[in-house]
């Protein structure tokens, strides 16, 4: 729900790769059309030496001379799709991939190898990165004390996180190992809610501050259960209204937040009033407390609950309900009954003189 602000060029160099392949398959085919395995592995050198030893796997080399076959022009495909990535995520673009047929299928599970299988292997990683783990770095990077980025909820952490493929690799098998499209999220958004499932247009959180679109108004009823609804700025655009709309939806948040969040609002509450209660107890060691004592301190605690850092908001799980329902409070002047429930600590030690 928070804009990703962490370094995403640090992927980068999985779109090299991807380069360096497309270009020498097209050299290759241009100087002969009947290339040979080593060929493939010449102009991949020639173009950039540093993949000489992973060439020497020889798994993937064939894998990628497998990829000779294919009906698809991959260099245009890839470049169409990586130039048009945010044309598609706006749903300015319909190109669909060409990858949709049985006779494609072979090669779509080679790209996708790309990322199941190459992003680990050391040589791959030695030859690209500092480090032998790319995708383990960048798992640890994007998810140290923060919270997923699409539910606001899960507070991630390296060893339960998944990288999402924001356009699903099945559907956009081109995309696989594009930066852009790999995203660190918590487990139950990418394996269980999102999965293969994607809407367009959408709002893309290394692109977009998806937070800062709408507000969540919490309506509870007298059961203490919360209804939960989204209130779209009325200053966004149509386009940003349906990529907002999109997002909500695609991750479930509605129903997930009536399900999951209402004792955390109820908790976080009750922590505003908490901290109140302390602070007044304190003053009443010294004199009496007044009904004006207990509204201006309410008041002050429930101010101060409202997170305005944005490291913090990251920081904390549900801080973005968290802050439009306290928000939501203190706007509506609807604290009667915290300030009933503090008094109610101090029965027969208020004041009545100011
Ligand atoms: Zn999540």
């Amino acid at each position: 729900m928070y804009k990703i602000t962490e370094n995403i060029n640090f992927l980068k160099p999985y779109h090299d790769f991807m380069c360096t392949l497309l270009k020498a398959i097209r050299i290759s085919s241009k100087r002969n059309p009947h290339y040979t395995k080593g060929e493939l592995k010449v102009n991949m050198i020639l173009i950039n030496p540093n993949v000489r030893d992973i060439l020497n796997r020889g798994v993937l080399l064939d894998k990628l001379y497998r990829l000779k076959e294919c009906p698809i022009d991959l260099c245009k495909e890839y470049g169409k799709f990586v130039r048009r990535y945010r044309s598609i995520l706006n749903g300015k673009w319909r190109g669909r991939s060409k990858f949709t047929d049985i006779s494609t299928e072979e090669f779509k599970e080679i790209l996708i190898f790309l990322y199941e299988n190459l992003l680990k292997y050391k040589t791959f990683n030695n030859a690209y990165f500092t480090t032998s783990t790319s995708l383990d770095d960048f798992r640890a990077m994007m998810s140290l004390n923060q919270v997923c980025p699409y539910c606001d909820i899960t507070k991630t952490n390296k060893d339960i996180v998944s990288v999402d493929h924001f356009l699903p690799k099945a559907n956009f098998p081109v995309l696989s190992i594009f930066p852009e499209n790999l995203i660190v999220v918590c487990k139950a958004c990418n394996e269980v809610i999102k999965g293969d499932t994607i809407y367009l247009p959408i709002a893309h959180p290394y692109y977009e501050e998806v937070s800062s679109y709408f507000t969540f108004v919490v309506n509870e009823n007298e059961n203490n259960e919360f209804k939960i609804e989204i209130e779209l700025n009325n200053t966004n655009s149509q386009l940003i209204n349906d990529k907002i709309n999109n997002f909500i939806k695609l991750f479930k948040i509605i129903d997930r937040y009536e399900k999951y969040m209402t004792a955390e609002l109820h908790d976080y509450r009750t922590g505003v009033r908490k901290s109140a209660i302390a602070e007044l107890k304190g003053i009443a060691r010294f004199r009496s407390i007044t009904h004006d004592d207990i509204e201006s301190c309410t008041y002050k605690y429930f101010q101060e609950a409202i997170i305005d850092n944005k490291e913090l908001k990251r920081a904390m799980d549900g801080s973005k309900i968290k802050n439009d329902y306290i928000n939501q409070i203190v706007k509506e002047n609807d604290y009667q009954n915290d300030i009933e429930y503090i008094e109610s600590h101090f029965f027969g030690f208020i004041s009545s003189k100011q």
